[in-house]
C-alpha cells in the first residue's frame, strides 16, 4: 500500500529523513503539500514565495518521474481523503516546532494511529529538537552563550543520502492547480521585482552555499556586518522553505572549520542563533504577541501611527533606517545590521510597539521565520530573554560611518537626489502601491525626530516605567 509523504516546508531531496523513510519501504511514494489555514494565515512575500517552493519542487519530482499532489482545506481531513481514496496504509513527514503546527501533527497522529494508519514523524528543519537540550538544573536556556557552549560539541549525526527515486503508484490521486490558489495575491508589491532577488530551489540553494563557502566564508567575520558587501550566505530563505538542510550547512561549516578557515565558527555560530531561535520559540510559544519579560506589560509604547508607516515606507529621513526598509520591500530580505537598526529606531526612536515591526517584517520578507522574527523584535526592543537593555539604542548616524563607509547601501536603495540611481533604488518606486505616491524625483524626507531627542524621550520612558 501506498506511504503519502506530507511536505511542508522540506523541499529538497538531500539530507530529508522522512522522505529517505518513504522511499526505502519499497512502497509507492505519493507526494503531497497541503494548503491549509496555515499557509492561508502566511504574509504577503512568504505566502507568495512558499508557492515558488512549491512550484521548484514539484518540477524536480517530475523530473524524477514522480508528481506532487496538491490540495485545500484542513489537513487531517485531506489526509483522511486521500487514504481513502488510494489506500495508503501510512503517512510520514517532518517535524515541526511551532505550537499550532505541533497540535495539528499530534492530532493528526492520534487520529490517523487509532485508525490503524501509520503516521510517523522525522527531525525537521533543526539540528537540535527544543526539548532535548535542557540546562543542567532542568528546563530551557534563555541566554544563548550557555546554549552554544551546550551544543556546540554535539557529534550531529551525518546527512542521510538524496532519495534519486521514488516508486511511483499505479495511479495517481487528483491534484489541484497551483496557480488556481494564486498565493502571490497579496502582494501588493509587484512580485516581478521581488521575483528578480529570490533563488528557488534545492540546486540554487546548494549552489548559494558552495560559493558562499568558497568566496566569502574567510572574511565572513569582518564582511558579515556590512550591508552592501554580500559578505553573508543569503541562506535564510533557502531554510525557510527546507530548499536545504542545517545539517548539510552545519556538516560543511564545520568542514571548514577543521580546515582552519577564520569565519567559519562564526558562521556556525549564527546558524545556531536560528536553533535557538526555535528552542525559545518552542519553550514560549507566544513569543511574536507577548513580551517575554512581564514587567515590559506596562511599558507605554506608542500604537500604530503615523511615524510608523513613514518606517514601512521608508521615509523617515534616517537614511540607514529608509535604504533597510526600501531593501525589503525590493528584494524580500533586509540585511542582520540593518533589521537591528530599524527594529531599534522603530521600538526606541519612534516609541513604537516592537510588535508593529514584527507584524510588518511577517508580510515583507520572504524568509519570515517566526522563531528568528519574534527573537530578533524582542532581543531589539528590549522585553526578550538575553535582550540588549532598553538603553542601548543604536545610533543610525554613526552605525552608517561605520558599516557604509563608502554609502554604497544608501546609493543602492535610495534614488532621491542621485542623477543616476541604480535599478534596486528605483525599483522601489515601482514596487510600492501608487496610493503611496511617492516619486524618485521628490525630494529626501526630512527627519521624523532628530536622534538625540528621540534617544532622551525613549530612556525617559524608560526610566519613569521603571519608576
Ligand atoms: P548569514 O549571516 O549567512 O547566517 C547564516 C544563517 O544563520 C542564516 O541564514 C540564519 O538562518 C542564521 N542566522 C544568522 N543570524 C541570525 C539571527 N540573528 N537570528 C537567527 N538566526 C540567524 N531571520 C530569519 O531567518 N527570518 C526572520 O524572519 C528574521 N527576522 C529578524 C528580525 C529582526 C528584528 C532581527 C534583528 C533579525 C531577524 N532574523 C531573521 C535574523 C537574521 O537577520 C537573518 O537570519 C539573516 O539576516 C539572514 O541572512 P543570511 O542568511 O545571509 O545570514
Amino acid at each position: 500500500t501506498p506511504v503519502l509523504l506530507w511536505l511542508r516546508r522540506d523541499f529538497r531531496f538531500h539530507d530529508h529523513e522522512a522522505m529517505a523513510a518513504a522511499a526505502k519501504t519499497g512502497a509507492p511514494v505519493i507526494p503531497v503539500f497541503i494548503h491549509d489555514d496555515q499557509v492561508e494565515a502566511l504574509g504577503a512575500a512568504a505566502k507568495w514565495r512558499l508557492s515558488l517552493a512549491v512550484e521548484a519542487f514539484a518540477e524536480s519530482l517530475a523530473e524524477k518521474g514522480s508528481k506532487l499532489i496538491l490540495r485545500k482545506g484542513d489537513s487531517l481531513k485531506v489526509l483522511q481523503a486521500l487514504i481513502e481514496e488510494i489506500g495508503a496504509g501510512a503517512v510520514y513527514w517532518s517535524r515541526r516546532y511551532d505550537k499550532p503546527g505541533r497540535d495539528t501533527d499530534t492530532e493528526v497522529k492520534s487520529t490517523l494511529s487509532e485508525a490503524g494508519i501509520e503516521a510517523k514523524s522525522f527531525i525537521g528543519h533543526l539540528l537540535f529538537e527544543p526539548w532535548t537540550v535542557e540546562t543542567k538544573t532542568g528546563g530551557p536556556y534563555k541566554v544563548y552563550t550557555p546554549y552554544w557552549n551546550a551544543v556546540k560539541g554535539t557529534d550531529i549525526p551525518p546527512e542521510v543520502k538524496t532519495v534519486s527515486e521514488l516508486r511511483v503508484p499505479n495511479t495517481w490521486p487528483e491534484s489541484k492547480k497551483l496557480d488556481d490558489w494564486t498565493m502571490g495575491a497579496a502582494m501588493r508589491r509587484g512580485a516581478e521585482i521581488v521575483a528578480k532577488h529570490v533563488n528557488v530551489g534545492e540546486r540554487a540553494a546548494q549552489s548559494r552555499l558552495s560559493n558562499f563557502l568558497r568566496d566569502r566564508l574567510s572574511d565572513y567575520k569582518t564582511q558579515r556586518d556590512v550591508p552592501a558587501s554580500g559578505g553573508t550566505s543569503g541562506l535564510s530563505e533557502n531554510l525557510t522553505y527546507g530548499e536545504i538542510s542545517p545539517r548539510t550547512i552545519w556538516h560543511a561549516g564545520y568542514h571548514k572549520m577543521a580546515e582552519g578557515n577564520q569565519g567559519a565558527e562564526t558562521f556556525l555560530k549564527e546558524l545556531v542563533w536560528r536553533e535557538f531561535a526555535w528552542h525559545l520559540f518552542f519553550h514560549w510559544p507566544d513569543m511574536a504577541e507577548r513580551n517575554w519579560r512581564e514587567e515590559w506589560n506596562g511599558f507605554d509604547w506608542r500604537r500604530d501611527n503615523n511615524d510608523a508607516e513613514a518606517w514601512r515606507r521608508g521615509m523617515t529621513g534616517e537614511p540607514f533606517v529608509d535604504a533597510a526598509m526600501r531593501e525589503m520591500y525590493v528584494t524580500g530580505t533586509m540585511h542582520n545590521r540593518a533589521r537591528m537598526i530599524v527594529a531599534s529606531y522603530l521600538s526606541k526612536h519612534l516609541m513604537t510597539d516592537w510588535r508593529v515591526g514584527l507584524r510588518w517584517f511577517e508580510d515583507c520578507l520572504i524568509d519570515w521565520d517566526p522563531a528568528s522574527n519574534a527573537m530578533g523584535w524582542q532581543w531589539v526592543a528590549g522585553p526578550g530573554p538575553d535582550a540588549t537593555p532598553y538603553f542601548r539604542v543604536f545610533n543610525p548616524e554613526t552605525q552608517l560611518e561605520k558599516f557604509d563607509k563608502d554609502g554604497r547601501y544608501r546609493k543602492d536603495f535610495i534614488a532621491e537626489g542621485q542623477a543616476n540611481p541604480s535599478e534596486t533604488a528605483t525599483d522601489y518606486f515601482e514596487a510600492i502601491p501608487e496610493s503611496w505616491q511617492l516619486s524618485p524625483d521628490q525630494d529626501y524626507p526630512e527627519r521624523l525626530i532628530g536622534l538625540k531627542e528621540g534617544r532622551a524621550r525613549a530612556l525617559a520612558a524608560y526610566e519613569q516605567h521603571k519608576g
